[in-house]
């Protein structure tokens, strides 16, 4: 058995399928003229075959629009004079991966000189398709998640953004990484997606072969690989119990989110693209407490999305939660989440470095371009922006000076925008907590984001398993902080929200509820048994352990105290 994390809870069982990036070795000798030609014939026939294969496989799935990528492809790969400076490489002496290479890097950075958006993304179609001839050639099979067509759970060191978006959820049962915490992108996803997930379960891909009959138990974050019949059976009734309370669990869908003693709070959801909008809805969240936007920066392989394509996302979130709040995060970009097409400066400590709220108050072109498609999306729903990785006030009221100037613009050409735009931001880093109540004075709500707000007060990184110990969210000097926060804001008449992890922590929930939080912003799985909970709960008696919790001196103490042991 193999132990990890549990990040997005379920428990499942089935094949794995083991996700490795092949390992390319290229040939250094040619075998001669004759049959370098043809092996790049060979190559390229199957590498045409495969792409039509993966278009109808894919068009279950996708968009006519999403499946146009293929056509692209296929115009690439029978591109004749992409095929004929290959065959003039290969006639020169080359063999036929090595002259693929260079012509593909030659036409690459060919492409991505031009200043046209058109040509740069033919450069990310050479990129594949080349990546997909070359592994033809040398005859390495390349992992290709959105061709799986069995149930399976997937194994791999760690899933990018764009691997989990590729995964289809009616064939991925669950899946399992090498690498990562409760907080790690990958996990985010597995949460949006309702998909159980394990990550950092340390010598996964050493111990776990592909085919391997598995349990993957995402509640207490264990791996049974080919396990006993006995093994199998006691999971099985675990998965059922499990079943069957979140089915019960649905008829909360519609019910208040009130205390005992009729206080009421909201609860949210917390979004990475447009698509997860359907699981908000379907688990009762009374809004979107946290769309991060930058999951639409990093689909786009060429470069920045522009101006429209972020309007229609913002617009179409917004349409789908009428009469809802929906608080959008500008751009959060930098320390674990990067760019293909933006080069980060090179620095010791990235997640304290050049990212967030910083690059988009120094590259304003960037910045001003979201703020203008956020208010232009605006007279579409209720909209709320947010500003993350905010550490002083002069930051706050630059980005808002920013917002406030496009507004003006937009409003001078006539373009319509909402009057009710709620302007607010992360707290996430200490400095702002502990000086909340003057930022109150300028924003109109706070957002506390947890994630970051642990790793930075305890100076523990929030990807590493290895100081995952302190990564202590009852930690008493965690709790304080975030007491700060609300009464900062209270005390100016605004609200908090938090849209961490934290938010939909069940031990944690009483503690929130006690200190005033207004909005618990969460993965859209963890809404009804939060609100089963807060419904279970009396405000006063919560102000009381809160009050307790906030005066221990350990975050092991607030645990045996919420706990009740
Ligand atoms: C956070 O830091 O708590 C947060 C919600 O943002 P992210 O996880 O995207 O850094
Ligand atoms: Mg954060």
């Amino acid at each position: 058995m193999l132990k990890g994390i549990a990040a997005s809870s379920g428990i499942v069982m089935g094949k794995i399928y083991k996700l490795i990036e092949p390992e390319i070795k290229f040939r250094d000798t040619s075998l001669g003229v004759e049959q370098e030609l043809e092996i790049i014939e060979k190559g390229f026939e199957k590498t045409v075959a495969d792409i039509e294969k993966v278009k109808v496989k894919a068009s279950a799935n996708l968009s006519e629009e999403e499946l146009a990528i293929f056509d692209a492809h296929l115009m690439m790969v029978q591109d004749p004079e992409f095929k004929g400076q290959i065959v003039e490489l290969i006639k020169a002496g080359n063999n036929a991966e090595n002259a693929t290479k260079t012509v593909s890097e030659q036409m690459i950075a060919m492409f991505l000189a031009m200043d046209n958006d058109y040509f740069k993304e033919r450069a990310a179609d050479i990129k594949d398709v080349s990546y997909r001839l070359i592994c033809n050639l040398i005859g390495v099979e390349i992992p290709d998640l959105s061709s799986i067509e069995e149930e399976v759970i997937v194994a791999a060191y760690d899933l990018t953004p764009s691997d989990t978006a590729q995964l289809n959820k009616k064939y991925t049962l669950g899946f399992v990484t090498e690498i990562g915490g409760r907080t790690s992108h990958s996990a985010i996803m597995a949460r949006s997606l309702e998909i159980p997930a394990v990550v950092g379960v340390t010598d996964l891909l050493k111990t776990v072969n592909h085919n391997d009959y598995v349990v993957l138990d995402a509640l207490s974050g264990e791996l049974l690989i080919n396990p006993s019949e006995a093994e199998i059976a006691a999971k099985k009734a675990k998965q059922l119990k499990y079943n069957e309370e979140k089915e019960l669990l649905k008829v909360l869908i519609n019910a208040k989110s009130e205390t005992l003693d009729g206080h009421e709070v909201e609860l949210a959801c917390n979004i990475g693209t447009v698509k997860d909008v359907e699981g908000a809805i379907n688990n009762g969240a009374e809004g979107i407490g946290l769309y991060r936007t930058e999951f639409l920066y990093m689909d786009s392989t060429t470069d920045f999305p522009d101006e429209d394509t972020q309007f229609e996302a913002y617009k179409a979130v917004l349409e789908k939660m009428p009469n809802k709040k929906v608080v959008v995060r500008t751009l959060d970009i930098g320390g674990d989440k990067t760019l293909e097409y933006f080069k980060f400066p090179e620095e010791m400590n990235p997640f304290l470095g050049y990212r967030a709220i910083r690059l988009c108050l120094d590259r304003t072109d960037i910045f001003r371009t979201q703020l203008r498609a956020l208010l232009r999306a605006s007279t579409y729903g209720k909209l709320c922006i947010m500003f993350p990785m905010i550490a002083t006030v002069e930051e706050f009221l630059s980005a808002k000076k920013i917002f406030n100037e496009e507004k003006e613009k937009l409003v001078a050409q006539n373009v319509a925008v909402s009057d009710h735009i709620e302007l607010g931001m992360m707290v996430e880093i200490p400095a702002a907590a502990i000086l909340a109540d003057q930022f109150a004075k300028h924003a109109d709500f706070f957002s506390i984001g947890t994630n970051d707000l642990i790793q930075y007060s305890m100076a523990a990184d929030r990807m590493s398993e290895k100081v995952a110990y302190l990564y202590q969210p009852l930690n008493p000097s965690i709790l304080r902080l975030i007491k700060l926060t609300i009464d900062g804001a209270h005390k100016h008449g605004k609200w908090v929200g938090m849209c961490g992890e934290m938010a939909g922590d069940i031990l944690a929930c009483p503690l929130l509820l006690g200190m005033g939080l207004d909005e618990f912003s969460m993965s859209a799985s963890s809404i009804l048994a939060t609100r089963k909970l807060i419904r279970s709960l009396s405000k006063k008696d919560m102000e009381v352990l809160a009050e307790q919790a906030l005066n221990m001196s350990s975050a092991e103490e607030v645990l045996k105290l919420v706990k009740k042991d």
